[in-house]
């Protein structure tokens, strides 16, 4: 039954977190989110914490982007499917996105084409380029990408469906028309976001497309109403100490969540 006018669990958007760090170690894996039961958001490291016996329910991947930390186990997990096979799992995300997933990753060379195995007319994978704002339907869930602001193409993912909004920021830096986007996108129950840097190192995050914790402060102080949650993610795992203390100085008291592989939240 539902509880204080809340939907049951069951009904709401579930995000299950199978990685969200920035580098790997004993307990730390890298990106990919699990959306109720059969979508995932990038295929890191994290996805091999999805027990095998779930492989198979999955039908949707939404990528945000090309970087390894990001898909590096997509292919095996693809290749782990090839027996069982019934219809092409759809891989989302921005058409530059997809497009170097194809040039230098399922090439044939790093990996075998699955976008034309086990036949052409039934293959392993589908790819569905999304233009910017392009809401996919699934579920009753909307999904709409959402640029961010990396060293490469690269989008994060906006959810909704009627219980609940919340947007997965994907791997971005700072600056006035970012912030704008995340206005855009209120009001929010959730903000996942990154936050892969200490404050000491302000100039390697703005280079390397990432943010710190004074950067997602600046973010946060342009939106014209906070996020109700806001989760972070991406931490360097040899900076998590670091970037932690600094984040204290937002004061977001317990609106704030760090997030890590076993998390799940209702949205
Ligand atoms: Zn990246
Ligand atoms: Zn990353």
């Amino acid at each position: 039954m539902p509880v204080n006018g809340l939907p049951d669990e069951k009904k709401r958007l579930k995000i299950e977190i199978l990685g969200c760090s920035g580098g790997i170690g004993p307990g730390q894996h890298t990106t990919c989110l699990r959306i109720n039961e059969r979508i995932l958001i990038d295929a890191g490291s994290g996805l091999g914490n999805l027990p095998a016996e779930q492989h198979a329910l999955i039908s949707d991947i939404f990528i945000t982007h090309a970087h390894l930390d990001h898909v590096c186990f997509l292919p095996m997990f693809l290749d782990g499917l090839f027996e069982q096979h019934t219809r092409p799992i759809r891989i989302h995300g921005l058409a530059n996105v997809l497009e170097t997933l194809q040039q230098h990753l399922f090439n044939w060379k790093l990996w075998p084409d699955f976008s034309t195995l086990p036949s052409p007319e039934n293959p392993l994978l589908r790819y569905n380029p999304l233009q910017l704002n392009q809401t996919v339907k699934l579920d009753g869930l909307n999904i709409t990408p959402v640029l961010a602001r990396h060293t490469v193409s690269a989008s994060g993912y906006l959810l909704e469906d009627d219980y609940g909004r919340m947007l997965f920021s994907g791997d971005t830096t700072y600056d006035a028309s970012y912030a704008q986007l995340i206005e855009n996108s209120l009001p929010l129950d959730l903000l996942i976001i990154e936050c892969a840097f200490p404050d000491r190192l302000e100039d390697l995050a703005l280079r390397a497309g990432h943010l710190t914790p004074s950067l997602l402060g600046k973010l946060l102080a342009r939106l014209s109403h906070p996020p109700k949650r806001i989760g972070i993610t991406h931490i360097k795992p040899t900076l998590a100490e670091e970037v932690k203390s600094d984040l204290d100085r937002l004061h977001l008291g317990e609106n704030l969540i760090y997030l890590s592989s076993g998390t799940s939240i209702h949205v």
